[in-house]
């Protein structure tokens, strides 16, 4: 009867519903969450895979939010492009990565590089590059200490001003690296004009190495870096075995709870002053 068909399309129009709520009550909790200080930036360690010491850090948003509690980068980080709130949150993540390099400067780790990831939005604006080396310069940091990473597919959806935008950032001699290679669609001949730094090899291959597939598409895309004359960043780095892995394949740096979860600023300066001492 009609009931019985319009019965699945009630309860997938309820469905809808619950998420445009839950986007409404997300997108309510976060004006004005940058202002009540409820961002922080922790660090995950990058570590030189042949010697294993701590060589750079990608810094990664955490949102505590008094009402919702704690909200993952991977559910606020879509709702911030929405909203707009984007623009400020990645100036707050710029400014404040810039300030821990100048903590870590001042501990005398002068030689760490931090990475800081780039929303598509963040990546569209063309005066982003500029606006960073501003900020560089007033906090006295040498550009090459910073890194950008920009995702395949945001590189793939803005193919056209995606070139320039990176050579603005090259420009001012910033290091840039592409993030979740292998999840997008970018061919070897876009490789090749993009003016990359490092490519970072997706988690989700390294989970997945033990999988003949996985292992062989693996193995390429190290194989495709190192043509192309990048450094390679595996992440997702979980195991011994797959630590074992990527440095018989000669993968540059790794990353992943092997070594660290995501840490505050401070906890980071402390395990690197330990590094140095030993
Ligand atoms: P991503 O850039 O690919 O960052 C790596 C994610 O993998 C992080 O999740 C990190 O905590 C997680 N991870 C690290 N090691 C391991 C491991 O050994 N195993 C597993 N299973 N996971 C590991 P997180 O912090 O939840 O961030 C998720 C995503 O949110 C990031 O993915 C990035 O796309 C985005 N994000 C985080 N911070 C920012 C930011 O400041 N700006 C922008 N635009 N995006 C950000
Ligand atoms: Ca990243
Ligand atoms: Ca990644
Ligand atoms: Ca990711």
């Amino acid at each position: 009867s009609r009931m019985d068909e319009s019965l699945p399309i009630c309860l997938y129009t309820a469905d809808i519903g619950e998420e445009i709520q839950a986007r409404v009550e997300l997108e309510k909790a976060m004006t004005g969450a940058l202002e009540r200080n409820e961002f922080q930036l922790c660090y995950q360690p990058q570590v030189e895979a042949s010697s294993g010491k701590i060589i750079g850090a990608e810094a990664l948003l955490r949102w505590h939010s008094p009402d919702l509690g704690p909200i993952g980068p991977e559910t606020f980080i879509p709702v911030a492009e929405q909203s707009g709130l984007i623009n400020s949150l990645g100036e707050f993540v710029l400014r404040k990565a810039c300030d821990d390099l100048k903590l870590m400067k001042e501990a005398g780790l002068e030689h760490i590089r931090i990475a800081v990831n780039l929303s598509p939005l963040q990546f569209a604006n063309m005066s982003l590059a500029d606006d960073i080396a501003e900020i560089l310069k007033s906090s006295h940091i040498e550009p090459s200490r910073l890194e950008l990473e920009v995702t395949e597919s945001t590189l793939m959806r803005n193919m056209n001003t995606a070139v320039e935008a990176m050579m603005n950032i090259k420009k001012h001699g910033m290091s840039l690296a592409i993030d979740d290679f292998g999840t997008g669609y970018s061919s070897l001949k876009h490789l090749q004009l993009f003016p990359l730094d490092c490519l970072k090899i997706d988690k989700c291959f390294t989970r997945d190495i033990e999988d003949k597939s996985s292992l062989e598409i693996t193995l390429s895309v190290i194989d495709l870096a190192k043509r192309l004359n990048l450094r390679i960043i595996a992440e997702g780095v979980e195991t011994d075995a797959q630590a074992k892995f990527f440095r018989l394949h000669r993968c540059d740096e790794l990353q992943g709870y092997l070594f660290s979860k995501p840490i505050p600023a401070q906890a980071l300066i402390e395990l690197m002053k330990e590094q140095a001492e030993v």
